[in-house]
């Protein structure tokens, strides 16, 4: 099959790529290799950004998002220190938890009735992607060959076209990027509805902890820390669970669902190549999740609604080198990386004096700050 682009993977990154390629003429595929409705290991906290990304394209789809019915709404975050002490902050913009089976069903079906042009090609693996005479070609694990002017990487952390086009995989396990695991939980007596809870832990202090109510009595639990600190997430997590001296008490009566999934974070705040020859990154392919807070939905909508605007660019110039995907990558760098390299800055202190943040939840719970 030949095409104009080819969009790979059909998360937040590559579902908003399709939504803001709608006015045009060109013929996409966008490809995932599962199906919708599709887990994803998350905390589920979808970042006020993100419906602000989505307003920017058209207020009718952050209304649409927004107003979808399968979500917890939330207006502030609970702190607690290793002493359980705390201090909450308030949401300023609007946002909520929804699980990622929900949350990027309802995208992906926005951006497929938006946009009747797309040719979804969900339980699709891309298996080999390589420059071929006519631009770029996939091959799939259904032993199918796709063509394209140009290909999205909206892969995930372990983005294929990344691998095979930029000749380079995200390395996962240098200093600053993380590693979380999450597991819903039912019966968690304390939660407030409309609060997500942050725990830090004295034995893994450069971590944390959270709690994340959704609908029904169930909650996102989870656990994230940094790839360099040698910890095993999993098996953390597991220990916090029955024996860090806050978080053990409000387990005691909740049941776990289902099993512990988790993932790499691969953190932004760098100005990493993401464009080359006839291809862009987006989301997690192009290394965007905030530095501290793990969010990564946000830069994935907002990098896809800018990718759609370079692939326009492409095809008005029928130029698709790097040069003239510059734009691109000069966007994300000076928009989202931009703001995450303090990010950044500010999370190398806090790894490096893991107390400093204790200390400043007991001086804010002390002085009764948010609470
Ligand atoms: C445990 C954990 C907790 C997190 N919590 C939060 C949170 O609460 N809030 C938040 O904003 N962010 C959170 N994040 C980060 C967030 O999950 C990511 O930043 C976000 O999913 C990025 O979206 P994306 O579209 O780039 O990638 P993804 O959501 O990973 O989507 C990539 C898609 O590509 C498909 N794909 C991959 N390879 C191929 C292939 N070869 N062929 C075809 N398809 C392919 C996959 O099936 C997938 O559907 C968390 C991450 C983790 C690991």
């Amino acid at each position: 099959m030949k095409y104009d682009v080819i969009i790979v993977g059909a998360g937040p990154a590559g579902a908003s790529t399709a939504l803001a390629l709608k006015n045009t003429n060109l013929k996409v595929a966008l490809i995932d290799k599962q199906q919708f409705p599709r887990d994803k290991a998350c905390g589920d906290a979808i970042p006020g950004q993100t419906f602000i990304a989505l307003a920017k394209l058209n207020p009718k789809y952050a209304e649409a998002i927004k107003s979808f019915k399968k979500k917890q709404s939330i207006k502030k975050t609970l702190f607690v220190n290793w002493n359980g002490k705390s201090t909450s902050k308030t949401w300023k913009h609007f946002t909520y938890n929804s699980t990622r089976t929900d949350f990027d069903a309802e995208l992906l079906k926005l951006a497929l009735e938006e946009n009747k042009k797309i040719d979804f090609l969900p339980e699709t693996k891309i298996k080999q992607v390589s420059y071929v005479a006519e631009g770029i070609s996939c091959l799939t694990d259904k032993k199918n060959e796709l063509t394209a002017g140009l290909i999205i990487g909206c892969d995930g952390a372990h983005s294929i076209v990344k691998k095979e086009l930029l000749k380079t995989k995200t390395d996962l396990k240098i200093e600053m990027n993380c590693t979380a695991v999450r597991q819903y939980y039912t019966g968690l007596k304390h939660t407030k509805s409309e609060q997500n809870e942050v725990y830090l832990t004295k034995k893994y202090p450069s971590g944390y902890f959270w709690i994340f109510p959704l609908k029904n009595d169930i909650s996102n639990v989870g656990f994230g820390i940094e790839n360099n600190s040698g910890v095993n997430v999993r098996a953390a997590f597991e220990e916090l669970l029955k024996s860090d001296k806050v978080l053990a008490p409000l387990f005691k009566n909740a049941t776990p669902l289902g099993r512990v999934i988790g993932a790499p974070l691969p953190l932004g705040g760098s100005d990493n190549q993401i464009i080359g020859n006839r291809f862009l990154l987006c989301g997690d392919a192009a290394s965007l999740v905030a530095p501290i807070s793990g969010s990564g939905i946000d830069n994935a909508v907002y990098s896809g609604i800018m990718a759609a605007k370079q692939v326009n660019s492409c095809f008005k110039q029928a130029r698709f080198d790097s040069d003239v995907m510059k734009p691109y990558q000069d966007e994300v760098h000076g928009t989202l990386t931009k703001t995450m390299r303090s990010n950044k800055t500010k999370m190398k202190i806090i790894t490096m004096y893991p107390w400093l943040m204790n200390w400043l939840i007991g001086i804010l719970h002390r002085f009764k700050f948010g609470n």
